[in-house]
Formats: C-alpha cells, structure tokens, sequence
C-alpha cells in the first residue's frame, strides 16, 4: 500500500480544507448508518482486513447477525470517536443535518458521502457539496455511490470494478483512494467536489449510449416491418381478398430483420465517410464536427452491435422457416400436385445456383460481423493495437458490409428487373435496404481514388489547404512578393 500514495493518480487542484489536520496511522474505519450499504461495505471492508465501527442511532435495533462478527456496533458519537480518519455516511442526504452535532468530532476527518441523487436533474448544489457546507471543518470526499450493494458483497471478481471519487482535498482523496484499492476496486479521479452532481446521477443512467442507437434500429424496424405489411398484406388483402396475416409473426419479422440490420451496417460506416469528405471540403482535419456528427460518430460501436443481433436473429429465424407448418404443407401439396399431374419438376440449375450464393455470403457476412462484435469487447479490443483495432474494425467492417449487400443482391436477383416484383407500383422491402449500404460502398470507393486517398492522408496528418492557414498565405504571399 506504500506505493499506492505515492502514484501520481490525482490531480493537483487542492481545495481550502486541505490545511485541516489529517490523521494518518489507524485503519479504523466508522460507518454512520446501519442499512443495506452500510451492511455491504462492512462486509466488504472487514474482507478486506480493515477494521470497521458502525454508528447507529439505536444500537438496540440493529437484529444480531446482520453485520459480521469483527464489526463493532456503537452509537453515532462512540463510532466517531473511533475512526481515525474515514468516516462514510451511509446515510440520505435529507438525515445528515442530524449528525450537525458531531461537527466538532468530524472535524479533520475525511467524510466519504455515497449517496446517490434523487432524480437526473440537480437543482442548486449536489448532495456532497451540501455535506462540505454542513461540515466545513471535514473534508468532504464523493465516492463509492456508483457501486452497488451487490457489487459490494459479490467481491473484486465479478461486477463493475470502478469508483468514481472526487475531492477538493487532494489529502482526503489518497486517502479514499488507498481504501478503495484495498478493497479491490479501481478508483478514478474525476477532479474537484463540483464533479459531484455528475458522479451523483451516474447510477441513475440508463445505458446512457444505447438510447440513440436503440430508437434508430427500432424506428428502422418499424419502417420494414410497416412496409412488409403494407406490400405483402394488406394491399393483396384488400385487392384480391388473400388472406396472408399469418405471415405477421415469423415471416415479416425476419424479411425485416436483415433489411434493419443491413441499414444499421452502413449508419455504422456513413459517418466515417461523411467525416471524411467534410475534411476534403474544409481542407483542415482541424475544424470541429458538427455536434451531430460527433455524437453520432461516437454511437457506430453501438449501431454496429445491433446490426449484429439484427443479423443473427435473422439467421435463426431462417434456421426455423423450413419448421414451420405453413412450408411443410407446401412441399407436400407441390409433391401431390406433381404427383396426380403426372409431371416432374425440372431441375432449375439457376435458382440453385441463386440460393447457394446468397446464403454463402450471408453466413460469411454474420461471420465477419461476429469478430467485429467480439472486437468491440473492451477485453479483446484492449489486446489490439490500434493498427490491428482500425484493421478489424475498418477493413473487416467492409467486407461484412459487401457480403450483406451480396447477400441481398443474389437473394433478389433479377427479380428487381421483373414488373411482378413491384406490386402496387411499390418496390420490394430488399431493393429499399441496399440503397444506403450501395451509397456508402460507392463513396468509400470514392475515397480510395489515388488523388483523393493522398489529399486526405495529408489533411489527417496535419496538412492544411491555404485558405484554412492564413499564416501560410502570408508566408507564400511575402515568397511571391505580392504587397
Ligand atoms: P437504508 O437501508 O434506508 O439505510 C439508511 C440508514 O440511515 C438507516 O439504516 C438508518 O440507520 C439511517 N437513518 C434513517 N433515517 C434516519 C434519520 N432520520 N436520521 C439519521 N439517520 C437515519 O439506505 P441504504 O440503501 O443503505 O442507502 C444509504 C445511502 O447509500 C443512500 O444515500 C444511498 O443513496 C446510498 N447508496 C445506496 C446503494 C444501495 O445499493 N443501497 C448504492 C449506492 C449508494 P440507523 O437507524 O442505524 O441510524
């Protein structure tokens, strides 16, 4: 532990309770509070070979067995009294105002607040900076809240590793942090107390990154699904009476699915390129994105995941069609047919080759988007380098990309030079679905033109056309000798 305080993980910002005192020998820890987190951080910390006090309000209620042996039960007072230096406030924010007569007795201690916020948007001051107001004698250190009870008792193996800390005492913070890593976890530095309100709502986020990918791919869902009704149930039911709705449950989904995930693929690469032809136009890799783009930039691991499952649930579905009852009353009744017609079905060398290509290239493309998959888990991306991460992610992602638009291509095949397959003067769902993908494919072609590949190699290595460097006008302005 002697090295841990001396690694440079904070930050220098030092805030004015840093002249307290700090005491620095017994490990004592007290905990005010008995309820659910208090219970899992003794448990955790008594694991973890510190010694723990809980101060309760009513010792007497406390049922035994509910802390671990090795923890001592006091009231509030005799549990300060105890911790030399770290005491955590298991408590809700609205009851720290009735700890404000053991001011004197926190003064100079570190006070760990882990409360969370009660809802997402922090109106005035966050829970910590309200405790360091109350206590301005202690040092106040946010921490641990984004931990659960349950990542508390399960241990260091399993469950999110990471505390959130942040202090205006860089002394108070060392302190939280060498306790943290005692007990296996991974503290992170988020800075001075006003990072609070950020650490506060962290816990009540929910997968903060998905929301966007998720309403797109389900927008998209929609869209395919509507029109698959529309084109192949609906009209024909209204035109000729033919009664299909009982494709609504297997087929359509998985027509949808393909033309969702295929169009998820190219919003994964779309970005890039638009990025990348921004940059052309511009002439600079220095001028900032458009916020838009940058979000969206920063959403393609998502899209690319749920292209993903878009892609593997329609190859299970296809896996299931041949078991429905729908296709084994076609084969037989084909069969009879033949059968009491007396004719033979020829073999249609064509259409055998058709379906061996399509579903070659759809197999390979969910291969090739399964390694982009498995890449983008930070356990295996973190054991690439970048080169190999830009390889896997770039260079495979294309080929995923062309063998999904292969796979549609030969699963229409000529079928979209057919008046048939326009019914209702309305193109088939697939014709809809390759557009973006093609467009992407023919820019990224675009791109790897020799005269245009050089241009933007240069601009991502700094180089900058003249109009976006007036320095450089000057300097060429001053060469040529024009006034
Ligand atoms: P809890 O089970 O309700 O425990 C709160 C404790 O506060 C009670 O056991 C009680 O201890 C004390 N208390 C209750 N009323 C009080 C009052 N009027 N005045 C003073 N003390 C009072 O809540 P908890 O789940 O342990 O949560 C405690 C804190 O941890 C909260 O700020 C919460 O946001 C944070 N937190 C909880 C979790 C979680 O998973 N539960 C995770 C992260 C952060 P005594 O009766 O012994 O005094």
């Amino acid at each position: 532990m002697a090295e841990d305080m001396t690694t440079p993980l904070l930050s220098d910002s030092e805030g004015p309770a840093d002249a307290l005192p700090v005491c620095l020998t017994s490990p004592t820890v007290a905990i005010l509070g008995s309820g659910d987190f208090a219970r899992s951080l003794a448990l955790r910390l008594v694991a973890s070979g510190v010694r723990v006090v809980v101060g309760s309000r009513c010792v007497n209620r406390i049922p035994s067995g509910l802390f671990p042996d090795a923890v001592e039960l006091r009231n509030q007072e005799g549990a300060v009294s105890q911790a030399v230096c770290l005491v955590f406030m298991a408590l809700f924010p609205e009851h720290y105002c009735s700890l404000l007569g053991l001011q004197s007795a926190l003064a100079g201690k570190v006070l760990v607040d882990v409360s969370n916020a009660a809802e997402m948007n922090i109106h005035g001051l966050s829970n910590a900076e309200r405790l360091a107001e109350l206590f301005p004698n202690s040092l106040v250190v946010k921490g641990f809240n984004t931990v659960s009870t349950w990542e508390l008792q399960t241990g260091a193996h399993d469950g999110s590793r990471q505390v959130l800390i942040c202090s205006n005492s860089t002394e108070g913070k060392k302190k939280v942090v060498q306790l943290a890593r005692q007990m296996g976890f991974h503290p992170v530095d988020m800075g001075g107390l006003s990072a609070a309100r950020e650490i506060e709502v962290a816990p009540l986020r929910l997968l903060p990154s998905w929301s966007g990918p998720v309403v797109v791919t389900f927008l998209l869902f929609l869209f395919f699904y509507g029109y698959g009704v529309l084109l192949g149930i609906l009209l024909p039911f209204l035109a000729q009476g033919h009664n299909a709705f009982y494709r609504l449950a297997l087929d359509l989904v998985n027509e949808s699915l393909p033309a969702v995930a295929l169009v998820t693929l190219a919003l994964v690469y779309f970005p890039g390129l638009f990025a990348a032809w921004l940059q052309l136009w511009s002439g600079t890799k220095y001028r900032r994105f458009p916020s838009w783009l940058d979000n969206w930039l920063q959403r393609r691991k998502q899209l690319g995941l749920l292209s993903f499952l878009g892609a593997a649930l329609h190859g299970v579905y296809s896996l299931c069609l041949p078991l429905r009852r729908i296709s084994l009353h076609r084969i037989v009744n084909t069969a009879y047919k033949q059968v009491k017609a007396g004719t033979e079905e020829p073999w249609d060398e064509l259409g055998v080759w058709r379906s061996e290509l399509y579903l070659s290239c759809g197999v390979l493309g969910l291969g090739v988007l399964s390694l982009l998959a498995v890449t983008s888990l930070p356990s295996v991306g973190n054991t690439l380098n970048w080169r190999e991460f830009t390889f896997v992610q770039s260079g495979l992602g294309y080929i995923a990309l062309t063998l999904s638009i292969m796979h549609t291509l030969f699963f229409g095949w000529d079928f979209a030079f057919h008046i048939e397959a326009y019914p209702f003067y309305m193109p088939p769902s697939y014709l809809l679905a390759v557009v973006l993908p093609c467009i992407v494919l023919v820019c990224r072609c675009f791109l790897l033109l020799p005269c245009i590949f050089t241009r933007l190699t240069r601009i991502r290595r700094g180089w900058e056309s003249k109009r976006n460097c007036p320095v450089l006008q000057h300097h060429h302005m001053v060469t040529n000798g024009i006034p």
